[in-house]
């Protein structure tokens, strides 16, 4: 029963190839961490126009894939690369590129300034139904498909109508797990005929959601297993509060869902090899943290005055991760010793809410607007607070990565920032960061005067930074729990007849 598992993973963003969120890291750095422990993992993704010029090592791993598609069946070409890091850890992990430039051949992953595009339907149908053509053109099935948030909904939903093409298709075991229930890839009714799924379906207890279609309903009705991404999240997707509607489904469902709590990829954010960063630094030696803040502060105009702190943020601009609170509380954070940096990108609003707040208090607030993956790094290495007031957070990587560079986290009480943070108490000494539970500017200011009054004392800070940097949320852990997962799931499946 121990053999080692072919697990295939599905995902419309895979980092460094592409990533908009979370989604890219996980899906970046899981798959290594399942391949170091002996598994044949293999990755699937588009082939998107940023992959094309991202100078990524591609060669050409099949030339014509037949992809049936109602809108017009297709002959697509599939690349295949490398998950950077895997190779040289002794496990590579195989990433298959499809490339379809009418759907795929364009700046953005999911839309443009203008909004979503509007074939996103056709799109991720079409990437579903080639994954599952894909499949078949490897040298052996494999065990388990693992799908990834709303893009790959559909594919759980054709492994249960599809077996009479492959009879093989049966024994695959299907776990799709929720990055986000937010984004849903709900779509008008005249979208689901495109799928070519049977018409049964399209009702209320199938895909049918409200009168038009959900592919993160598919998902979570047809897979084998759900998870998502912190068993805090898992509770809290079962409630009409955070379910998005689907908490019915998901309470129907909730035997088979289980919460695993992201880990960080440290071969990618660790203070001691860190390329970004201004000087590597570790626990034991904090030095190259104090270069990493005066560089910090240049970067954004301030003075190097190193006894005020410095707030991190960086994040997507959206209403989940909270800007209202700190809108809320601003009138009296500026009148706390403290600067705040924030690198962000969305809501055009909130850019210009922060535009003009750091035009307003350049003295007090730095603000980049864009994506910027080295900024990133330097804000987690040179801050040393990191602000996620989050209505509500699935997982949360930048905690996770903020504890590691000793840049301690100031977070909300929700999802995985519930459950990867522990409130520091100055008295024991133990704890990792601060945690506010009501979702008010009252609460966060509370939390960051908290902090502050903790940072003026060096000793508690300092212990207070020791205990961070000693967390330990690497990959393995889950990984682990994942290969459980899926083993309890094949073996509710039927054996396959015949060797694959
Ligand atoms: P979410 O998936 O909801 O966006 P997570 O905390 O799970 O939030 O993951 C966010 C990831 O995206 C982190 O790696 C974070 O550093 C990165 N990120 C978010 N916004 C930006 C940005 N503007 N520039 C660079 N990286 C960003």
């Amino acid at each position: 029963m121990d053999e080692p598992l072919r697990i295939l993973f599905v995902s419309a963003e895979v980092a460094p190839f592409a990533k908009t969120g979370g989604l890219g890291d996980v899906v970046g750095a899981l798959p290594k961490a399942l391949a170091a422990l002996g598994h044949d993992v293999r990755v699937v993704m588009p082939f998107y126009q940023t992959v094309r010029e991202g100078n990524f090592a591609l060669t050409e791993a099949f030339s014509d894939l037949h992809v049936p598609l109602i809108v017009g069946d297709r002959t697509t070409r599939v690349w295949r690369s490398l998950l950077p890091g895997s190779e040289e850890a002794g496990h590579p992990v195989p990433v298959y590129f499809l490339e379809q430039d009418d759907f795929f051949g364009r700046p953005g992953l999911y839309g443009a300034q203008e909004g979503d595009y509007p074939d996103n339907a056709i799109r991720f149908t079409f990437f579903c139904r080639a994954v599952l053509t894909l499949t078949a053109r490897f040298e052996a099935f494999p065990h388990v498909v693992h799908c990834h948030d709303w893009q790959t909904g559909l594919i759980p939903a054709y492994l249960r109508v599809l077996p009479w093409l492959d009879a093989r298709l049966s024994s695959v075991a299907t776990v799709y797990t929720v990055h986000n229930l937010a984004y849903q890839g709900v779509f008008p009714a005249w979208a689901f005929p495109l799928t070519g799924l049977p018409p049964q379906l399209f009702q209320p207890d199938g895909i049918e959601f409200f009168g038009s279609m959900s592919f993160m309903k598919a998902g979570l009705l047809y897979a084998d297993g759900l998870t998502t991404v912190s068993p805090s999240y898992a509770e809290e997707i079962c409630t009409p509060d955070l379910g998005f509607r689907l908490d019915g489904v998901l309470r129907a469902r909730r035997t088979a869902l289980t919460g695993i709590l992201n880990g960080a990829d440290y071969t990618v954010w660790s203070p001691e090899q860190d390329p970004a960063i201004a000087a590597p630094y570790s626990a034991a030696d904090l030095s190259g943290k104090v270069a990493c803040k005066k560089a910090l502060l240049q970067t954004f105009n301030f003075p190097q005055d190193l006894d005020t702190p410095v707030v991190g943020m960086i994040s997507r601009l959206v209403d989940q991760k909270g800007f209202d609170l700190v809108a809320a509380a601003l009138d009296r954070l500026l009148t706390l010793n403290v600067r705040f940096v924030i690198l962000g990108s969305g809501y055009a609003p909130y850019e210009e809410y922060l535009t003009r707040l750091s035009t307003t208090y350049p003295e007090k607030i730095g603000v980049r607007l864009g994506f910027d993956d080295a900024l990133a790094h330097q804000i987690e290495a040179g801050a040393d607070c990191f602000l996620m007031p989050s209505r509500y957070e699935p997982c949360g990587l930048n905690q996770l990565y903020s504890l590691r560079y000793g840049t301690i986290p100031i977070v909300r009480a929700t999802g995985g920032l519930r459950d990867s943070v522990e409130p520091f108490d100055p008295v024991t000494g133990q704890g990792t960061g601060f945690v506010f539970q009501e979702a008010s500017g009252e609460a966060l200011l509370t939390a960051v005067t908290e902090a502050l009054a903790v940072f003026a004392d060096r000793a508690a800070w300092w212990q207070l930074v020791q205990n961070a940097m000693r967390q330990d949320f690497s990959w393995e852990r889950s990984a682990a729990r994942y290969v459980e997962r899926y083993r309890q799931l094949l073996a509710a499946k039927p054996r396959p007849s015949s060797a694959s």
